[in-house]
């Protein structure tokens, strides 16, 4: 009797051990505040968007870069490439290009049906997998992210992506949406841990009007006990004074906050190991 108490004993040691290292090794909350930006629409790679991410190289930050597959031209495809193998210090891509939908078209007036919204699973699905295959035969790259044109989806939205387990990140706007995510968490509400396969990323500035540093001063206080914010924004739509104002929000959270720029599977990464994001 005495034997099998021990036992019992033990296991019960080592299981209570088994989870508390767990716990450990899941709770890699960042230093600072994290920024990932979220640059939407690109389909031919203009002179606003190469000026865009000549200034993410010249400023050492990062963007994820929303494709919209159906739009990119074999001109394109070169130019989107080549900048793929451009390499932050720590070896991540400067810019992470992403899975924006197919062809983001609005199928009926005043978004009451878009690609992700309002269609069927099989609709769905057909698109997310050209899009997907776009990436791989196409620019041979993998897309490990998502964003649906409009932000706009629905509950069997998030079944078709978890069709596609390369998938590892799902950017979204919460106040459109009129239903809960089951299988997805989202680090500005859950704790992460290594085994979960995909995270939920919310975005904070969906319009950000004119890129006015005045919000994000006045937001900082609130943000910066966030563990990360999600910018949305559309640089071919920016003109010179633009530009301008983005870097002075760049050089807000980089330069007076010590603020940490990431991509969104980037993020995902240093979530689920400790990589080293140092000197991005
Ligand atoms: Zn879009």
């Amino acid at each position: 009797m005495g034997k099998y108490l021990i036992i019992f004993f033990l296991t019960f040691l080592l299981s209570a051990l088994l989870v508390s290292c767990r716990e450990d090794v899941s709770l890699n909350s960042p230093d600072g505040l994290v920024v990932i930006l979220k640059a939407d629409d690109l389909g031919e790679v203009d002179a606003n968007w190469s000026r865009f991410i000549q200034k993410l190289i010249d400023d050492s930050i990062c963007a994820g870069i929303g494709v919209i597959s159906n739009n990119v031209s074999n001109v394109a495809i070169t130019e989107i490439q080549r900048i793929n193998n451009i390499k932050q210090k720590n070896g991540y891509p400067v810019v992470e290009f992403w899975n924006h939908g197919f062809d983001h078209k609005d199928l009926k007036p005043h978004d009451e049906q878009t690609e992700f919204f309002n269609t069927n699973f099989n609709y769905q699905h057909a698109h997310f997998n050209l899009a997907q295959h776009f990436f791989t035969d196409s620019l041979h790259i993998t897309s490990h992210t998502f964003g649906a044109p409009h932000n706009r989806t629905q509950l069997i939205t998030e079944k078709v992506i978890e069709k596609f387990s390369e998938i590892n990140v799902w950017q979204n706007y919460g106040k459109t949406e009129k239903y809960s995510h089951t299988d997805w968490k989202d680090p500005k509400y859950n704790v992460i841990h290594d085994t979960d396969q995909r995270i939920i990323l919310s975005i904070d500035y969906l319009s950000l009007h004119n890129l006015n540093i005045g919000d994000i001063e006045k937001n900082y206080a609130i943000d910066s006990k966030k563990p990360y914010i999600v910018i949305q924004i559309h640089p071919a739509a920016w003109n010179d004074e633009i530009f301008q104002k983005f870097e002075t929000i760049v050089q807000f959270y980089k330069q007076s906050h010590r603020a940490t720029f990431m991509t969104p599977n980037q993020y995902y990464q240093f979530l689920h190991k400790k990589v080293n994001v140092a000197d991005n």
